[in-house]
This record gives structure tokens, C-alpha cells and sequence, in this order.
């Protein structure tokens, strides 16, 4: 890939939950810990993901494909998630990034499921800092 920059038309972005705990972050030198999300890219390098631009994303796990489909297609940006599985010797897709009004009809719809029929969300919606995230069941 000597061109590495991405065709967001065509592909998704991608960032990587990172496995190795002792990388920085080219453009703001900070420490990339372990499970944290991290961007390579092969002409700038590892970033963060504030640095990379997706600070103001949502995580909505894998898991659901109804839930993922209707994200994907409100949001106005999606990047995939994934993260090297050394098990299996592959990357794994581990979830999406979605902006907020497209992680809130996620929420809603999952509530939505959770509500009609028990059990037929494979999510559960809990309150976190006063905030409502999706977790995974
Ligand atoms: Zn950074």
C-alpha cells in the first residue's frame, strides 16, 4: 500500500484497539495504553484517536446486525473497529464508531427491543456517569 491514505468513499476507516501498551501518538506524543483505540496509518503513523479526529464518536459494539445497519446508515461517519486476535491469527471486527445521533437511535431501538419482547436485544442499555451506553449481553 504505498498510498495509504483511504478512500472514505469506498472503504470505512478503520482503528484499532491496540494490543501493545507501549506506543505514543505521533502528533501529541501521549501514551497509547493498552485497549486503547489507535489509528495506523503508514504515512503518518499511530495516533490517538483525538489526534485522528474521532473524539466526538460513539462505540457501538458488534453484536447486533439490525442495530449496526441503522447506525450505519444515520451516521454521517462510521469507522470500524477492530482488534488483532492472536488466537486466530487475524483481526477481528470488535464494533463501530458512529456520531451521536445515530449511537442515540441505536440506544433507542435496542430499548425499543429490549422493551416489546424480553430478551430479543442483544443489548442492554445501562447508565454509566449518567450517561447511557449500549453494553453488549
Ligand atoms: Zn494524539
Amino acid at each position: 500500500m504505498a498510498n495509504s491514505r483511504q478512500d472514505e468513499t469506498s472503504v470505512h476507516e478503520v482503528v484499532w484497539i491496540s494490543h501493545r501498551g507501549d506506543e505514543h501518538c505521533v502528533k501529541c506524543g501521549r501514551e497509547i495504553s493498552r485497549g486503547n483505540l489507535v489509528q495506523v496509518n503508514q504515512r503518518d503513523g499511530v495516533r490517538c484517536v483525538s489526534c485522528a479526529g474521532y473524539d466526538d464518536l460513539c462505540f457501538l459494539p458488534a453484536g447486533d446486525a439490525k442495530l449496526t445497519r441503522l447506525a450505519t446508515s444515520v451516521s454521517s461517519r462510521v469507522v470500524v473497529v477492530v482488534k488483532w486476535s492472536s488466537a486466530r491469527k487475524r483481526h477481528e471486527r470488535q464494533g463501530i464508531l458512529v456520531d451521536e445521533p445515530a449511537y442515540d437511535a441505536a440506544l433507542q431501538q435496542a430499548e425499543a427491543e429490549a422493551a416489546s419482547k424480553r430478551g430479543r436485544s442483544k443489548f442492554r442499555v445501562l447508565e454509566m456517569d449518567g450517561e447511557k451506553v449500549l453494553w453488549k449481553q
